[in-house]
């Protein structure tokens, strides 16, 4: 566990709390024989692995941002609109976390990594794919097939580190339509212009090699894309299957448990076509709640798989429980 960094974290912090706790019990004597025990600060669980058939599927919390609703989710709405509904659901109306979840899926035969985090550079909070890949019992070198969901940062941040792959043994998979948006360049709205630079810097060099994608093709026996284009140029979706059992790595057709599934309308600020965004969202939540497919979402909250149900003229997320642990 030693690899974990949130144990290697709770442990200091338990060292230096430990360490202000005795020198407050030795200040004051009159006071309870015991010290109570040391506030340790939020520890959010990082990695889920269960079961879809043969298959190993393992969720990995790469990390996490927090920051306000609005203008992300609903970009199209007031703020006050956005700030009523949130407290209406029960959230807070300025405040929100975000996370970032990598898909690791062992098919007996390959492993396969969808996504690969932020790298370790972007924010404090995030980047930790890597040493939890290993805390979960995987190598880097172990990997078979990195597949890029779509090229945003968070996303293709952790392929690779120091100007070297951290996937050094893994083929490379990308949608077609979203790896040509990127090396091409034309018609970068400003906002992704770094973005852009980024993309050329760590995921164009790996094009020699790639595999591309178009519509529904094969990664390996059993996962296969599904166009799922809006959030970005040419996001892909991907089915994963085994022995009769399916479910949809949706990537990021939604990136709100409540903001995207209840209002899949609102636009979101992130979203390179918000009008195809929102279309995307309506056609893979009537698919996956009509067909009951269960989910895993990069931005769902953690452990990240779930299903959709429909709600009346919406849907809303369910998260599964132990449906996958059997
Ligand atoms: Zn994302």
């Amino acid at each position: 566990m030693s690899d974990n960094p949130f144990s290697t974290t709770r442990r200091d912090l338990f060292k230096l709390a430990g360490g202000a706790a005795v020198a407050a019990f030795g200040g004051s004597l009159a006071g309870s024989a015991k010290a109570a025990a040391p506030m340790l600060g939020v520890m959010r669980p990082a990695i889920y692995r269960f079961k879809l058939g043969a298959f190993e599927v393992t969720n990995l919390l790469d990390g996490y941002v927090q920051g306000s609703p609005h203008p992300t989710f609903g970009n199209n709405q007031t703020p006050e609109t956005v700030q009523a509904y949130a407290k209406a659901q029960g959230l807070p109306a300025t405040k929100m976390e975000n996370v970032y979840v990598n898909t690791l899926v062992n098919t007996g035969k390959e492993l396969v990594l969808f996504d690969t985090g932020n790298g370790r550079a972007r924010m404090a909070t995030a980047g930790k794919l890597p040493d939890l890949l290993v805390a979960a019992g995987y190598r880097p070198e172990q990997i078979d097939v990195v597949v890029t969901t779509h090229g945003h940062p968070d996303h293709i941040g952790g392929l690779m580190e120091n100007d070297k792959p951290v996937y050094p043994n893994a083929r490379y998979v990308f949608g077609e339509t979203e790896f040509d948006f990127w090396r091409k360049g034309e018609n970068i709205a400003e906002a992704r212009k770094a973005n852009r630079e980024q993309f050329m810097k760590v995921a164009v060099p790996f094009g020699e090699k790639a595999t591309f994608l178009k519509g529904e093709g094969e990664v390996v026996s059993g996962i296969r894309s599904v166009p799922a284009f809006g959030h970005s140029p040419g996001m892909m979706a991907f089915y994963i299957e085994s022995e009769g059992q399916r479910l949809l790595n949706w990537a990021d057709v939604a990136n709100h448990y409540i903001f995207s599934i209840q209002q899949p309308e609102w636009h979101v600020g992130f979203d390179h076509d918000k009008e195809a965004g929102a279309a995307t969202r309506k056609r893979v939540f009537d698919m996956v709640s009509t067909d009951k497919i269960p989910v895993v979402g990069y931005h769902m909250p953690f452990p990240s798989i779930g299903f959709v149900e429909k709600a009346g003229a919406s849907y809303r997320w369910v998260p599964a429980s132990y449906h996958f642990n059997l």
